[in-house]
């Protein structure tokens, strides 16, 4: 199995890199093996070791800070409709490549494949998004008291850096990087250590569609070498973070100290709220899929199912039924719906959260705290009798774990669910459409779904509130983010008088 998988994942990469002997950083059009310590992988679906690589380091960030700043001059000078053809065909080369990167992601994350496929269309949805976006969004005149023609200019950051996360690697990766380079940016893209696959032939897909070589570099290596070599970079005008919390503050501090702006998007604890009014079978398995999609390991996650207690114990059983019908399984199996845990660290987390929530008093109503026997496998869990004091229900499990927590009324249901540090997405489920617009204006988070979960669209935009996070993705939102604003003032006054101090000219 091992020398399979190991195999898969060499053959699936050097697909794209086939004249690349060694795995490395993408930087001005090639594959450059990094030097730093050896970085092994292991295979999330054996617990086996794959294959290893040499973290970047320092060097591989001075390389791609001199060539991001000379591409990003040559993109900025093309006209915005040009930079927006060459998105459109970015979009392209990915659309062609759906099921080659789909296997690449689903073999190195542990994600089931057709999740895969679909976040693979998903990424070529957000080139197109924002490749529309790229000559549609200028700045504004201000009319203004005086004789002066006032207007905007929207101006790139210059290079960027943005770093991701391992639970959705191509996601990520597309969902910064699209909006960056639309609004004329260069990107150093910091994958995670051990993740980089899919972002560095996203990186090779980008140049293929005709942009500057070195508008986008792939940084293969860790975050404590490679990220924040680049926060210290004086080329970097912006960093961009999707990670956890603690990572976070890591990160703003190192910027603080260059007075880097950031953005944050990180963890969450989202309480997905069900009322005895609601349609009881959509809400439990939006309940399923607010949880065990992706084996929880997202972001958004419904990781606190608080339920109305006329029906608590009724609906807690339909979810941990569903819980135990849901196929567990190799991620490159087609019928897999939800795969392993990435990595053993996070592994070890999940399964003693677990065992935590038992100690604390929780009711295991669905799942095991027996271990997987081979892999990093977690079934879909649901510990109820939760209170929300319980760490389950206020660290970040990041797992296929769901703390289920009864409430009376629809005051302590959003009690309960603003008790939380976090704030970056919520539910409710009701048929009363005055209490779901209540609530959905009380829930402290920054997307809100009624009777649903999860949908989520490159044209909405993302965020969090609290510790979840701050600025935000997607939509018209990012670009603000990627841009900064000039103010241009030109006298137009046929005898100007120029003001000495403050005067009301
Ligand atoms: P992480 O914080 O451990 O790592 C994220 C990235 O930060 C990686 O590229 C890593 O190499 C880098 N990094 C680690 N230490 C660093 C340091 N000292 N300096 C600079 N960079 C450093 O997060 P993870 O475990 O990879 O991902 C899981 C977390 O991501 C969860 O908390 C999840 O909720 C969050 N997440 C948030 C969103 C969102 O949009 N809000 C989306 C996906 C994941």
């Amino acid at each position: 199995m091992q020398a399979n998988q190991t195999e898969n994942l060499l053959t699936a990469f050097a697909h794209y890199f086939p004249n690349s002997k060694e795995m490395g950083s993408f930087v001005d059009g090639e594959l450059v093996a990094g030097k730093g310590e050896q970085i092994q992988l292991f295979d999330p679906a054996t617990g086996e070791k794959s294959m290893s690589y040499a973290d970047g380091g320092a060097a591989i960030v001075a390389l791609a800070s001199e060539v991001a700043q000379r591409a990003q001059k040559e993109w900025w000078a093309l006209t915005h409709a040009a930079r927006g053809r060459v998105m459109f065909a970015i979009a392209r080369e990915i659309r062609a490549e759906i099921e080659p990167l789909a296997r690449l992601e689903s073999i190195a994350a542990g994600k089931p494949i057709r999740d895969c496929r679909g976040e693979v269309a998903k990424v070529a949805e957000m080139f197109e998004y924002y490749g529309g976006w790229a000559d549609k969004f200028y700045g504004e005149v201000i009319p203004v008291p005086t004789s002066h023609l006032n207007y905007t200019r929207r101006e790139p950051m210059g290079t960027v850096l943005q770093i991701t996360p391992w639970n959705a690697p191509m996601n990520t990766c597309g969902w910064q990087i699209a909006p960056a380079i639309a609004m004329g940016n260069a990107v150093l893209l910091k994958p995670s250590e051990l993740t980089p696959f899919t972002s560095l032939v996203v990186g090779l897909l980008i140049e293929r569609a005709g942009a500057p070589k070195g508008l986008v570099s792939v940084l293969s290596g860790y975050g404590h070498t490679v990220a924040q070599a680049a926060i210290a970079d004086k080329a970097v005008k912006k960093v961009v973070f999707v990670g956890s919390p603690a990572t976070g503050v890591r990160i703003a501090e190192a910027a603080a100290k260059r007075t880097l702006p950031c953005v944050l998007e990180l963890g969450g604890k989202s309480a997905n709220i069900v009322f005895e009014d609601a349609d009881l079978r959509l809400a439990a398995l939006g309940a399923q899929a607010a949880i065990f999609a992706a084996a929880g390991q997202s972001c958004v996650a419904g990781s606190r199912l608080l339920v109305h207690r006329p029906i608590h114990d009724k609906f807690v059983k339909m979810v941990s039924d569903g819980a135990r019908k849901i196929k567990v399984g190799a991620p490159l199996d087609d019928a897999t719906e939800v795969g392993p845990i990435n990595n053993k660290t996070q592994y070890e987390h999940v399964v003693k959260m677990i065992q935590n929530g038992v100690d604390a008093g929780a009711t295991l109503s669905a799942g095991t705290l027996e271990r997987s026997k081979a892999g990093y496998f977690v079934s879909p869990t649901v510990l109820s009798n939760v209170t929300n004091d319980m760490d389950v229900a206020r660290t970040e499990i990041f797992g296929p774990v769901v703390a289920a927590i009864p409430f009376d009324t629809e005051e302590e249901a959003i009690a309960i669910a603003n008790d939380s540090e976090f704030g970056l997405a919520g539910a409710v489920w009701t048929q009363n459409v005055a209490r779901a617009h209540r609530v959905a204006a009380q829930v402290n988070a920054g997307t809100f779904w009624i009777n649903g979960y999860k949908s989520i669209n490159v044209a909405s935009p993302f965020g969090g509130y609290g510790r979840s996070g701050y600025g935000r993705s997607s939509g018209v939102e990012a670009l603000y983010e990627y841009t900064q604003t000039k103010s241009v003032w030109v006298e137009t006054a046929m005898n100007p008088v120029t003001p000495f101090g403050y005067v009301d000219n």
